[in-house]
Formats: C-alpha cells, sequence, structure tokens
C-alpha cells in the first residue's frame, strides 16, 4: 500500500490534531511522508509516558546537541511535558529507572518506517474486512491488553494475551487447569526439499520419495519399543529416514533410531503439529 500523494494529504488531515502544529508545518511537504509513518511506527502515543491524544512532538532519541542524527530513524513521538523533561538528555540517562521501556524503544527503533506503516495498514484492512462479517468486533491496544493482564495477575504468555484484548476482557478469568493447544504450520513437505549450507545452496538432494514405509515426516505416531535401550512408548511427529528407523519428536524431547515396525499411524499429517502443553512465559518487549 502507498502513502504518496494525495493518500499522505487525506492521512494527515486525519491526524491533524495529534501532532503540534508546528511539528506538521515543519514536516509537510517532503516529508510528510515520514510524519505518517512516524505515526503509525510510534502508534500515535508518546514514547516515554504512552500518552494519547495529546499533541506529539518529535523527539531526537540521541539529541541534535550531541551528535544525534537527523535522520528519521532517530526520531520518535513525545509529548511536550517528556520532551521538555528530557531535553537534551541522551535516552539512556532520561530511561535510566526504566530499563524496560528503554529496551523496547531501542529495539523498535531498529524497526523500519515501512514495515510499520505495512503491519498497521494490514491491521486496518483486517479489522475492515471482519467488521462486513456482522460479527462483533472488539479492537484493544497493546496497552489496554498490558493493563488488563498485570491487573489480573497473569503471567506473560501469548493465550493469556489473547484473553487479555480490549475492554470486554472479565474482571476474573479463570485459568486453573486450562492447557492451551498449540498449532504450529509445518508445511507439506513441499517447500525446503533439501537441507542447504550456510550459503543457501543445497547441500543434499531431494528425498525420491516422501513416504517410507507407509510413513510421512509430519505423521503423529505412537511406538511402542519393548525392548532395548529404546525401551518405552512413544507419541509425537515422525520424521521418517529412508533406511526405515526414524525420528519422533515427543512432547519430552526427541527420540532417535526408531525402526518403524514399531510404529503406528495416529493420524496422517496435514501440515499442522498439535501440541497440548504449557506455553513457556516469556519476556515481552512492551
Ligand atoms: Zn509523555
Amino acid at each position: 500500500m502507498s502513502y504518496r500523494g494525495r493518500e499522505v494529504r487525506d492521512l494527515l488531515e486525519r491526524l491533524e490534531g495529534r501532532l503540534s502544529r508546528a511539528v506538521l508545518r515543519g514536516l509537510r511537504g517532503s516529508n510528510a511522508h515520514s510524519a505518517t509513518r512516524l505515526l503509525l511506527k510510534w502508534n500515535h502515543q508518546c514514547a516515554y509516558c504512552d500518552a494519547r491524544d495529546v499533541p506529539l512532538e518529535l523527539d531526537h532519541v540521541h539529541p541534535r546537541s550531541r551528535n544525534g542524527s537527523n535522520r528519521v530513524s532517530n526520531l520518535t513521538l513525545a509529548c511536550t511535558p517528556c520532551n521538555q523533561r528530557k531535553s537534551n538528555q541522551n535516552i539512556g540517562e532520561f530511561l535510566k529507572d526504566e530499563p524496560e521501556r528503554l529496551a523496547g524503544i531501542l529495539a523498535h527503533m531498529k524497526a523500519s518506517l515501512r514495515d510499520a506503516a505495512a503491519v498497521n495498514a494490514t491491521r486496518w484492512m483486517l479489522y475492515a474486512r471482519l467488521k462486513t462479517l456482522g460479527l462483533p468486533v472488539e479492537c484493544g491496544s497493546a496497552g489496554r491488553t498490558k493493563f488488563n493482564r498485570v491487573t489480573r495477575e497473569l503471567p506473560k504468555t501469548h493465550w493469556l494475551d489473547a484473553v487479555c484484548v480490549g475492554t470486554s476482557t472479565p474482571e476474573s478469568l479463570i485459568i486453573k487447569n486450562i492447557v492451551p493447544l498449540q498449532i504450529r504450520a509445518t508445511g507439506h513437505g513441499s517447500r525446503q526439499m533439501c537441507r542447504m549450507d550456510k550459503y543457501g545452496f543445497p547441500r543434499t538432494g531431494a528425498k525420491q520419495r516422501k513416504r517410507v514405509q507407509g510413513f510421512q515426516t509430519g505423521d503423529r505416531v505412537r511406538a511402542v519399543v519393548p525392548s532395548g535401550t529404546k525401551q518405552g512408548t512413544y507419541v509425537g511427529k515422525v520424521a521418517v529416514r529412508t533406511r526405515g528407523t526414524f525420528n519422533i519428536t515427543t512432547a519430552h524431547g526427541v527420540v532417535t533410531d526408531i525402526h518403524h515396525r514399531f510404529c503406528v499411524l495416529v493420524a496422517r499429517s496435514d501440515g499442522y503439529t498439535y501440541q497440548q502443553g504449557k506455553e513457556a512465559a516469556f519476556p515481552l518487549s512492551a
């Protein structure tokens, strides 16, 4: 989606009032493009206090007075009070008591404006399409999701964040004994046909046939090994080997070299893996 010409002007008109007038004036013309993208990239809010619906100013993350560049990659948006408090401090000094926010801003600065604009444009298009279905659709900001999660004292996981989106999140959520089912797209074995070396050249030949002894990589199998070092029962995703001994990825790890005669097909591969298990909590970059 392009933001050139008329689209830029339309967008700017709609966004007027969200940037202070002086900043907008400075950014009109050749830089209007950057202004809209900057607003999209920083989600129309102050990078330092998340304030929304207030006039925003451009802030040089590394100050001009300290040889910070004038490039868009060095710009963020700040409300007037934050901008004045920061003054000509470096971002590291200014946010020394908020290491989490500092890391978030630094990571976000690296995201290109074009990527940020594309993500947001896709997001709104998706929202528009969903609304046409006539079902209730609700949006929530990332800040609202985090607020909902933190006030309900929930750990940071993908599935719990999904529950916490929007203002309709119930006051209390019963999550005890709920184990999310994780579905991951793995493909049908038709994309990467062989291994690559580090330069991206084929390192091995493509398999002559996908099926080995009736099994195919990605199938879910159950293997009962009655004796030997691999004795036990294993359930999981199989990776076939032409020689007839397979690897099985179970919930507890990978078991290698299981002979096909111990394997029983549970489900054919449909291009996805399904795993019921605890999702690890991961650190959040706001
Ligand atoms: Zn602020």
